[in-house]
């Protein structure tokens, strides 16, 4: 047997049909950029996220960088993020020449630990840029609590966790803004690139519309220095199509993962993912941690299961970003989960002889596996 690291054959078969029929539509009308099924699916997926405005863009790099800059971040400023997270959450912030201040994470869930998050604010502080990081909410009420005192935005970086909750309350809606990608390979993916800034603020959607099309107000009246970040029509037809299923799909993940905790729970060695009682975990990404990871890693490839690390090397230790004087030693915790941390395959119509057989060949490895150096 061999087991993707994600499948999503079975995911397109469900929703052919109306792809279809979208597509033909599109293709005749020929309205490829910001057609009216854009339009439609802004309006949903707001819906979905319990705000008020969506922005569809073109990619949730974008959409990062588009709501950092509709709050005026520049120059001189610092925004506050996690260091353990996908490299754009920190290249958003240097697109608008701010500084990204990164902290540590927590051992448990891996997202951003609140304490060391209050002391890396300062005077320059413009925004905070929490990250759920694998589908699980981040602590956004210990979160709100320190940007209310310091009068700080909170951002959300959603790329992970759409249709996630926190005490009942979506991701999406948590913050002023919310950023979401529709990367293939997330749980709401496009068939190419995309992004989303959600928010309820009537002024940051403004002026997201505006930079996402060239600062127009009008066609030929351009109120600021804009950008050409669009989501194509075609997209927002695939989009619309799966966002019908993403609770469902939402909810074979979470099925998934708690199948795996079940057949992993005897297991000597592998740390599986903590779940906090007050939020959901989506599971974009199924992550456990082993001290043999880099050995246990290769095995698993050469025996035809897709594993994948999310991800090695802590942002603040990339090359990218030397400039910023980071050094080993800073977080300790990012680094050492950084080092151990290792995504399983991940997918709504995983099959449960699939997620034994991972877990079957994961514990084999363990215990034969690099420590002990076997070849
Ligand atoms: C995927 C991802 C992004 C970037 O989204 P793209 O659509 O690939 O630009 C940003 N942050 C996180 C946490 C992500 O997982």
């Amino acid at each position: 047997m061999s087991v993707p690291f994600i499948d999503f054959s079975q995911q397109y078969h469900a929703i052919k049909d109306r792809i279809d029929v979208g597509l033909k539509r599109v293709f005749e009308k020929g309205n490829f950029i910001l057609g009216e099924e854009e339009k439609v699916f802004e309006t949903d997926f707001a819906k979905y996220c319990d705000a008020a405005y969506a922005v569809g863009v073109n990619s949730g790099t974008d959409a990062l960088y588009l709501a950092l800059a509709a709050l005026d971040i520049g120059p001189g400023d610092e925004v506050v993020l996690p260091t353990f997270s996908f490299i754009a959450t920190a290249l958003c912030v240097s697109y608008t020449g701010a500084r990204p201040v990164f902290v540590d994470i927590q051992e448990d869930t891996y997202n951003i630990d609140p304490q060391k998050l209050k002391k890396a604010i300062t005077h320059k502080t413009k925004a905070i840029l929490p990250v759920h990081i694998y589908g699980q909410p981040a602590d956004i009420n210990e979160i709100a609590e320190i940007a209310r005192g310091h009068n700080i935005p909170v951002v959300e970086d959603a790329a992970q966790a759409h249709g996630a909750l926190y005490q009942g309350r979506k991701v999406g809606s948590l913050g002023e803004s919310a950023c979401f990608s529709f990367y293939p390979t997330k749980s709401l993916g496009a068939f190419g690139d995309g992004g989303m800034v959600v928010t309820s603020n009537k002024k940051i959607y403004e002026k997201v519309m505006m930079l996402r099309d060239y600062g127009r107000s009008d066609r030929y009246d351009h109120k600021i220095k804009g950008f050409n970040s669009r989501l194509d029509t075609v997209q927002a037809v695939v989009l619309s199509a799966k966002l019908n299923h993403l609770d469902e799909w939402n909810k074979m993940r979470l099925d998934n993962a708690a199948y795996y905790c079940q057949v992993l729970k005897e297991a000597e060695g592998i740390i599986t993912p903590v779940m906090k009682q007050d939020r959901t975990h989506v599971f974009q990404t199924f992550a456990v941690r082993l001290k043999n990871r880099d050995a246990v890693c290769d095995r698993m490839k050469n025996k035809g299961i897709g594993v994948l690390i999310h991800y090695p090397i802590p942002i603040h230790l990339q090359e990218a970003y030397a400039d910023l004087g980071y050094k080993r030693g800073d977080f300790p915790v990012s680094e050492r989960v950084a080092g151990e941390i290792l995504s399983l395959p991940m997918f709504p119509h995983m099959r449960r002889e699939q997620i034994q057989y991972v877990c079957e060949s994961l514990k084999e490895f363990i215990t034969c596996g690099g420590l002990k150096g076997k070849q």
